[in-house]
Protein backbone atom coordinates (compact mmCIF):
# COMPACT_ATOMS: atom_id res chain seq x y z
CA UNK A 1 0.00 0.00 0.00
CA UNK A 2 2.63 1.95 0.55
CA UNK A 3 4.54 1.78 -2.58
CA UNK A 4 0.61 2.12 -4.22
CA UNK A 5 0.99 5.48 -2.66
CA UNK A 6 4.12 7.15 -3.37
CA UNK A 7 3.27 5.93 -6.92
CA UNK A 8 0.42 8.20 -6.81
CA UNK A 9 2.22 11.24 -5.43
CA UNK A 10 4.68 10.91 -7.97
CA UNK A 11 1.53 10.82 -10.83
CA UNK A 12 0.48 13.92 -9.24
CA UNK A 13 3.20 15.52 -9.04
CA UNK A 14 4.57 14.83 -12.15
CA UNK A 15 1.28 16.24 -13.69
CA UNK A 16 1.24 19.31 -11.79
CA UNK A 17 4.65 19.76 -12.91
CA UNK A 18 3.47 19.28 -16.64
CA UNK A 19 0.99 21.84 -16.07
CA UNK A 20 3.32 24.34 -15.21
CA UNK A 21 5.38 23.70 -17.95
CA UNK A 22 2.49 24.50 -20.40
CA UNK A 23 1.25 27.60 -18.26
CA UNK A 24 5.15 28.81 -18.48
CA UNK A 25 5.93 27.18 -22.49
CA UNK A 26 8.14 30.75 -22.89
CA UNK A 27 10.38 29.59 -19.87
CA UNK A 28 11.18 25.92 -21.24
CA UNK A 29 13.21 24.55 -24.35
CA UNK A 30 12.06 21.34 -25.91
CA UNK A 31 13.97 18.90 -23.97
CA UNK A 32 15.02 16.49 -26.73
CA UNK A 33 17.01 19.81 -28.48
CA UNK A 34 20.42 20.35 -28.99
CA UNK A 35 19.97 24.04 -27.96
CA UNK A 36 18.54 22.64 -24.48
CA UNK A 37 22.38 20.52 -24.27
CA UNK A 38 24.08 23.54 -25.01
CA UNK A 39 23.30 25.87 -22.37
CA UNK A 40 22.75 23.48 -19.99
CA UNK A 41 26.14 22.43 -20.89
CA UNK A 42 27.62 26.27 -20.92
CA UNK A 43 25.46 28.11 -18.02
CA UNK A 44 23.24 25.23 -16.53
CA UNK A 45 19.57 25.48 -16.89
CA UNK A 46 17.36 26.67 -13.40
CA UNK A 47 14.31 24.63 -12.39
CA UNK A 48 11.64 26.59 -13.46
CA UNK A 49 9.74 25.76 -10.36
CA UNK A 50 12.38 27.34 -7.86
CA UNK A 51 12.35 31.03 -9.96
CA UNK A 52 10.57 33.08 -8.03
CA UNK A 53 7.47 33.92 -9.05
CA UNK A 54 7.40 37.21 -9.68
CA UNK A 55 10.11 36.91 -12.02
CA UNK A 56 8.12 35.01 -14.05
CA UNK A 57 5.26 37.15 -13.88
CA UNK A 58 7.17 40.37 -14.74
CA UNK A 59 9.28 38.68 -17.34
CA UNK A 60 5.51 37.34 -19.04
CA UNK A 61 4.57 41.22 -19.28
CA UNK A 62 7.71 42.05 -20.38
CA UNK A 63 7.63 39.77 -23.44
CA UNK A 64 4.10 40.66 -23.87
CA UNK A 65 4.80 44.27 -24.56
CA UNK A 66 7.80 43.36 -26.44
CA UNK A 67 5.85 41.57 -29.19
CA UNK A 68 3.46 44.10 -28.95
CA UNK A 69 5.92 47.07 -30.23
CA UNK A 70 8.24 44.62 -31.60
CA UNK A 71 6.14 42.52 -33.60
CA UNK A 72 9.20 40.03 -35.27
CA UNK A 73 8.74 36.49 -33.37
CA UNK A 74 5.75 35.31 -32.36
CA UNK A 75 7.68 33.53 -29.98
CA UNK A 76 11.05 34.21 -27.69
CA UNK A 77 11.87 32.27 -25.00
CA UNK A 78 13.57 33.12 -21.49
CA UNK A 79 15.48 30.39 -19.51
CA UNK A 80 16.57 30.85 -16.30
CA UNK A 81 20.87 29.40 -16.36
CA UNK A 82 22.84 28.95 -13.18
CA UNK A 83 25.53 31.22 -13.52
CA UNK A 84 25.82 33.87 -16.56
CA UNK A 85 29.34 35.59 -15.87
CA UNK A 86 30.31 38.92 -16.36
CA UNK A 87 28.10 40.43 -13.73
CA UNK A 88 25.33 40.52 -16.31
CA UNK A 89 21.72 40.13 -15.28
CA UNK A 90 20.94 38.58 -18.88
CA UNK A 91 22.73 37.40 -22.48
CA UNK A 92 20.81 36.66 -25.73
CA UNK A 93 21.77 33.25 -27.04
CA UNK A 94 23.11 33.89 -30.01
CA UNK A 95 22.45 32.76 -33.21
CA UNK A 96 19.01 32.15 -32.60
CA UNK A 97 17.46 35.47 -33.83
CA UNK A 98 16.24 33.67 -37.17
CA UNK A 99 14.38 31.18 -35.19
CA UNK A 100 12.91 31.32 -31.57
CA UNK A 101 15.27 33.58 -29.85
CA UNK A 102 16.20 32.78 -26.64
CA UNK A 103 17.04 35.31 -23.72
CA UNK A 104 19.33 33.54 -20.80
CA UNK A 105 18.69 35.39 -17.19
CA UNK A 106 20.44 35.17 -14.30
CA UNK A 107 17.43 35.14 -11.27
CA UNK A 108 20.64 35.34 -8.47
CA UNK A 109 21.87 38.67 -10.46
CA UNK A 110 18.94 39.98 -10.93
CA UNK A 111 17.64 39.59 -7.45
CA UNK A 112 21.36 41.59 -6.15
CA UNK A 113 20.79 43.98 -8.64
CA UNK A 114 17.20 45.28 -7.41
CA UNK A 115 18.76 45.88 -3.96
CA UNK A 116 22.15 47.36 -5.32
CA UNK A 117 20.66 50.05 -7.51
CA UNK A 118 17.25 50.38 -5.57
CA UNK A 119 15.52 49.79 -8.74
CA UNK A 120 11.79 47.77 -8.48
CA UNK A 121 12.15 44.18 -9.51
CA UNK A 122 9.14 44.58 -12.40
CA UNK A 123 12.14 47.43 -13.97
CA UNK A 124 14.65 45.50 -13.60
CA UNK A 125 13.09 42.51 -15.08
CA UNK A 126 11.73 44.18 -18.24
CA UNK A 127 14.81 46.62 -18.92
CA UNK A 128 16.60 42.86 -18.97
CA UNK A 129 14.53 41.57 -21.38
CA UNK A 130 14.27 44.48 -23.66
CA UNK A 131 18.05 44.79 -23.78
CA UNK A 132 18.80 41.16 -24.60
CA UNK A 133 16.20 40.87 -27.10
CA UNK A 134 17.69 44.62 -28.64
CA UNK A 135 20.94 42.16 -29.16
CA UNK A 136 18.05 39.52 -31.06
CA UNK A 137 16.99 42.20 -33.28
CA UNK A 138 20.23 43.52 -34.10
CA UNK A 139 21.66 40.01 -35.39
CA UNK A 140 18.52 39.18 -37.39
CA UNK A 141 19.14 42.64 -39.06
CA UNK A 142 22.02 41.67 -39.87
CA UNK A 143 22.02 38.38 -40.98
CA UNK A 144 19.32 39.60 -43.39
CA UNK A 145 19.96 42.45 -44.51
CA UNK A 146 23.77 42.83 -43.56
CA UNK A 147 23.31 46.09 -41.32
CA UNK A 148 21.35 48.34 -43.35
CA UNK A 149 18.45 49.51 -41.62
CA UNK A 150 19.51 49.30 -37.86
CA UNK A 151 22.10 52.91 -37.30
CA UNK A 152 23.40 51.46 -34.06
CA UNK A 153 27.39 51.90 -34.81
CA UNK A 154 28.23 50.75 -31.33
CA UNK A 155 25.30 47.85 -30.71
CA UNK A 156 25.35 48.32 -26.90
CA UNK A 157 24.52 51.97 -27.29
CA UNK A 158 21.29 50.97 -29.58
CA UNK A 159 20.33 48.41 -27.26
CA UNK A 160 20.26 50.32 -24.22
CA UNK A 161 18.42 53.45 -26.05
CA UNK A 162 15.73 50.73 -27.22
CA UNK A 163 14.96 49.16 -23.67
CA UNK A 164 15.25 52.76 -22.29
CA UNK A 165 12.96 54.24 -25.09
CA UNK A 166 10.41 50.78 -24.44
CA UNK A 167 10.69 50.81 -20.52
CA UNK A 168 9.60 54.55 -20.22
CA UNK A 169 7.66 55.75 -23.32
CA UNK A 170 6.46 52.27 -24.86
CA UNK A 171 8.30 53.90 -27.99
CA UNK A 172 10.49 52.33 -30.49
CA UNK A 173 13.61 54.07 -32.52
CA UNK A 174 12.55 55.23 -35.82
CA UNK A 175 15.05 52.75 -37.32
CA UNK A 176 13.82 50.11 -36.14
CA UNK A 177 10.43 50.96 -37.46
CA UNK A 178 11.75 51.04 -40.60
CA UNK A 179 13.37 47.48 -40.02
CA UNK A 180 9.94 46.17 -39.28
CA UNK A 181 8.76 47.26 -42.22
CA UNK A 182 10.97 46.06 -44.85
CA UNK A 183 11.25 42.63 -42.69
CA UNK A 184 7.60 41.96 -43.33
CA UNK A 185 8.05 42.97 -46.99
CA UNK A 186 10.24 40.02 -47.44
CA UNK A 187 8.35 37.32 -45.27
ZN1 LIG B 1 24.18 44.14 -24.12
Amino acid sequence: MKSRKFIATTIHEYLNEQEMLNENIEFVLDKESEENDAIINDYGIRDLSKIHQDIIKFSKEALDTFKEKVPIWNDVKVIFVNKIGDMALGRFRSGTSLSIPIVLMSEKDILSATKEYNIPLWVAVETTIFHELGHAICELERKIFGYKFLEYGIEEDWVEDLAYQLHEYGDIPHDLETFIQEYKKQL
